[in-house]
């Protein structure tokens, strides 16, 4: 156990170009998930902090501070926010580390893929979007995309700073201005970023980051008439809650829910790949992971070899701190999560499931103040368990085993979520075969989890609506503006005179 003390930090808010705490007053502890130690106070915002922020966005738009600055120089704002993160990352990637739990291997990962991001938002921004149309003479049609106005961002605690920065880019290189929330539990990265913002001049009002809880902060943003659109990427619960309250307002909604995906793997797969992906696939993240493939659908003629093999690896699996030496899997984000991950192991002994490795929270070599818990997987599943059905968000698989082609694809798209899924086969005709086939926004053939700026990231059925990434998740935060032009001004001549 790696003992890391750090000097808490007091937290802000930044509204209209300034750093500010709570209208009331109240604070709420940020823990760090290894340790049960407090290392932050974030302000516990209240309904008027989140109409101030609304309030400094909603003139920041209107009065076209960010709106009408030339593409070239939002790029170049980018472009510097990138370089600011890519100076603190060694600081940042430890902070994520002690905020959310992950080892430093992956925050390192998370900060670089955060500067890739505003760096490929900075490339779009200036490349060519409009389309013209040969429509009747003498009219010419001409489409142009402009700022949705004031965006609402909301995001959670899985990634804190990267989800941050998945909308935060394509948001403000559009030219919108927003009113972002962190997750109350991982609110340490995404103020520095908005240090970073300060740092390299943003014009005040542009970027307002509010915290508080949110069921009030949140639902102020949701449900202001001052807020034109609501990004937000967190539980499908959640996601239902804020669609419903968008609706009053006629907003635009972009949502990133969860996911319970299908990881098929064919008796034809390259075996000892697929077994590594498939630990990686459910272990990367401490299984916090949006896309994870928790269910592990695997062809009957090797099902028991596989499972023998995934056992023996994932019991070699280093679980401790994030900053400790060797450490392979972190702890969870949060003694509530990590009652909520518990409760879900019973809930599937309790179905009458087996499991076949871990199924116990990990309190020993000095970690018994922290949220561990052991690669877990189960067998002896069916469909209609719980644990099959509900997103856990947390290291629990379950291993589900298929005998023909109908089969796998009939599993793999039985849960109610369509976020992500892979196939492992050696040939690829089936394998894209039965990739055409999953109802799902996010995909793999012979790999798990990559995923990349330039692709659209998003899912079906209720794992959300919209799509980040891309130019898709580009166009989530523009309007679409048709022009109609007369090329020959004469009078219309519909009424006579
Ligand atoms: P939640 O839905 O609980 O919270 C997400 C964010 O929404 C938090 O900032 C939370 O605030 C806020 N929130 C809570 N209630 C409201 C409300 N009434 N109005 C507006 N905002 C609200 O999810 P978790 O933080 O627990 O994150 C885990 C979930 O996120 C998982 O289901 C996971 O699958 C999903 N996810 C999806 C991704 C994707 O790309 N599809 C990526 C990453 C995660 P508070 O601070 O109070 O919690």
């Amino acid at each position: 156990m790696v003992k890391v003390k750090v000097d808490t930090l007091e937290l802000n808010m930044y509204i209209d170009g300034q750093w500010t705490k709570s209208s009331n007053g109240g604070m709420r502890s940020v823990i760090n998930p290894a340790t049960g130690e407090e290392i932050a106070q974030a302000p516990e915002g209240t309904v008027e902090d989140a109409k101030k922020a609304i309030q400094a966005a909603r003139e920041a738009f209107d009065t076209g501070v960010w709106s009408e600055v030339p593409a070239i120089e939002r790029a170049a704002f980018l472009l510097k926010v990138a370089d600011k993160i890519d100076e603190r990352a060694e600081e940042l990637a430890r902070l994520e580390t002690i905020d959310n739990g992950k080892p430093l291997r992956e925050a390192e990962g998370d900060i670089a893929d955060a500067a890739a991001c505003f760096r490929y938002y900075a490339g779009i921004v200036t490349k060519p979007d409009g389309e013209t149309y040969h429509v009747t003479d003498p009219m010419q049609a001409m489409v142009v995309r402009e700022p949705v106005g004031v965006c609402g961002l909301i995001v959670p605690w899985n990634f804190p700073l990267l989800m941050s920065v998945w909308k935060l880019a394509p948001a403000l290189a559009a030219g919108n201005t927003v009113v972002f929330k962190p997750s109350e539990v991982t609110p340490i990265t995404p103020t520095k970023l908005f240090e970073i913002f300060e740092e390299v001049g943003l014009p005040k009002g542009v970027a307002n980051m509010v915290m508080g809880a949110g069921d009030v902060v949140g639902d102020a943003i949701t449900e202001s008439p001052d807020v034109d659109m609501i990004s937000f990427t967190g539980g499908t619960k959640t996601g239902k809650h804020i669609m419903k309250k968008a609706a009053d307002t006629m907003k635009k909604v972009s949502l990133e829910l969860g996911g319970k995906s299908p990881n098929i793997i064919f008796a034809d797969a390259d075996f000892e790949v697929a077994v590594d992906f498939a630990l990686f696939g459910i272990y990367c993240g401490s299984g916090q992971v949006c896309s994870a493939g928790s269910r592990i659908l695997v062809e009957e003629s090797i099902y028991d070899r596989f499972v023998d093999r995934f056992v023996e690896r994932a019991k070699q699996i280093k679980v401790g701190a994030g900053l400790a030496e060797g450490t392979e899997m972190g702890p969870l984000v949060s003694q509530q999560h990590l009652e909520k991950v518990l409760s879900y192991i019973e809930i599937g002994k309790e179905e009458g499931a087996r499991v076949i490795c871990g199924g116990n929270r990990i309190t020993a070599n000095g970690y018994d103040k922290g949220y561990f818990v052991e690669p877990t997987a189960f067998v002896d599943v069916n469909q209609n368990m719980r644990i099959v059905q509900e997103e856990i968000f947390g290291p629990v698989a379950v291993i589900q085993k298929f005998s023909t082609e109908e089969e796998a694809i009939q599993l793999a798209n039985g849960t109610k979520y369509g976020l992500a899924g892979a196939v492992f086969s050696n040939d690829g005709a089936k394998a894209l075969r039965i990739i055409k086939k999953l109802r799902s926004g996010i995909t793999w053939i012979n790999s798990y989890h990559p995923t990349y700026n330039e692709a659209p990231w998003g899912g079906y059925k209720e794992s959300g609506i919209g799509r980040s990434l891309g130019t898709h998740g580009f166009d989530e935060f523009q309007e679409i503006k048709q022009i109609n032009i007369n090329l020959q001004v004469e009078p219309v001549q519909w009424f006579e005179k």
